[in-house]
């Protein structure tokens, strides 16, 4: 099956009893044993739930993956992967990582005994020179939250492999989706998505998956989704599928006013930098066009007046463009990183990768670009 078909089918069944053709939200936490042990293959819906169970296929079907996996946010599935390290363990991370991300590391892990490097990502040379015996696991976001910087997937998961085949590659894949990059194809082990965003596609629901393609990889996490227990529930289950049935046209509408509005705002007298890998100056754009399909929805860029009052401004007169937290689903949003998504990351850390008082990130929607071309020109007249 091609993508946009998947999208649709993939992993999908008729529900055997009746045909339905879309899989009823089976709102039970229990099911009936004739003698005990003697059931339908389901026991207690934080082990496995129907409606679950055809989110999972559809997420593992998407990514080109084996076995899928629903949480109930996505930092919950995040927490199941460092679940699979012991006290010792090393991560390599990125430097510029969604900030819930690094505040779980940071803030939750280290405490057990786990220890993170941060590293930018944009050569793979500064991967590899922080691996050592205790190195587990290499987490990376691309494009990542929010200065849209590109680590190139294939060459990191190739030179760390070369050096311990054991070390697992993890790619958080919330801003591409898989409509535009599936890291499994490109050597990483486990892909991971905040559902909350593209995949749900309609800020209606907070979810999280995670996908992979090797049996023992998802015993372990099936163990730890089931032991620790952070699962999706039904009716979320439900929307996150439905939503699912229309990623590839959104993506298709986010990409093409996402590559306008990166135009209109490099031609614009009050915008410093932008950055999106669209732009042929963007310092890694060769090697998002050769592992991205298109380059997305997600936008930042400075404004020229580096004050905060100016960036305020500017947030508090958009009209089409919401100011609001997440990204991702059909409604444009707009955020202020410092104070909002990333305000969990200290301000030494901040400055030093460059999140400053006038950066700005807007998840571009899929509404009529004139509408949002003129929102944003409206609101950086003022
Ligand atoms: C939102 C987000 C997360 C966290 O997901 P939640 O669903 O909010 O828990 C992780 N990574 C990225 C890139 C995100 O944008």
């Amino acid at each position: 099956m091609k993508f946009n078909t998947k999208t649709i089918h993939g992993g999908q069944e008729h529900e055997p009893s009746t045909g339905a053709v879309m899989p009823p939200i089976f709102q039970t936490s229990t099911y009936a044993q004739s003698s005990p042990g003697v059931h339908k293959g389901y026991e207690y819906s934080r082990g496995e739930n129907p409606t679950r169970a055809a989110l999972e296929n559809s997420f593992a079907a998407i990514e080109n993956g084996t076995h899928g996996f629903a949480f109930s946010s996505g930092l919950a599935a995040i927490d199941c992967v460092l679940r699979l390290l012991s006290p010792g363990d090393e991560v390599i991370a990125g430097d510029d990582l969604y900030g819930g991300s690094y505040r779980m590391f940071t803030q939750l892990f280290q405490k057990y005994g786990l220890n993170f490097h941060f590293v930018d990502m944009n050569s793979v040379a500064n991967v590899t020179e922080k691996i050592n015996s205790n190195t587990k696991l290499i987490w990376l976001e691309t494009p990542t939250n929010p200065l849209m910087k590109i680590a190139d997937i294939k060459a990191i998961s190739t030179n760390v492999k070369n050096i311990d085949s054991n070390i697992l590659i993890a790619v958080d894949n919330t801003f591409a989706t898989p409509y535009l990059q599936q890291p499994l194809d490109l050597g990483a082990d486990i892909v991971m998505h905040s559902a909350t965003k593209y995949l749900g596609g309609h800020s209606d629901l907070v979810m999280g998956a995670l996908m992979v393609k090797d049996d023992k990889l998802a015993k372990d996490l099936h163990f730890i989704q089931f032991a620790a227990g952070a699962i999706a529930g039904p009716m979320d289950s439900f929307l996150a599928l439905r939503g699912i049935k229309t990623l590839h046209i959104r993506m298709q509408r986010h990409c093409e006013n996402g590559k306008a509005i990166a135009a209109f705002l490099v031609n614009h007298p009050k915008v410093g930098d932008v950055y999106y890998p669209g732009l042929k100056n963007h310092p890694n754009h060769e090697v998002a066009k050769s592992q991205m399909k298109d380059f997305g929805g997600m936008v930042s860029f400075r404004l020229k007046d580096e004050s905060q009052k100016a960036a305020f401004r500017f947030l508090e007169n958009t009209k089409v463009f919401t100011l609001a937290e997440s990204l991702g689903g059909v409604e444009s949003l707009v955020n202020h990183p410092v104070t909002m998504t990333h305000a969990s990351i200290p301000e030494p850390e901040r400055l030093k990768i460059g999140i400053t008082d006038s950066l700005i990130r807007l998840s571009v929607g899929i509404e009529d670009i004139s509408d949002l071309l003129a929102d944003l020109e409206q609101a950086l007249e003022i």
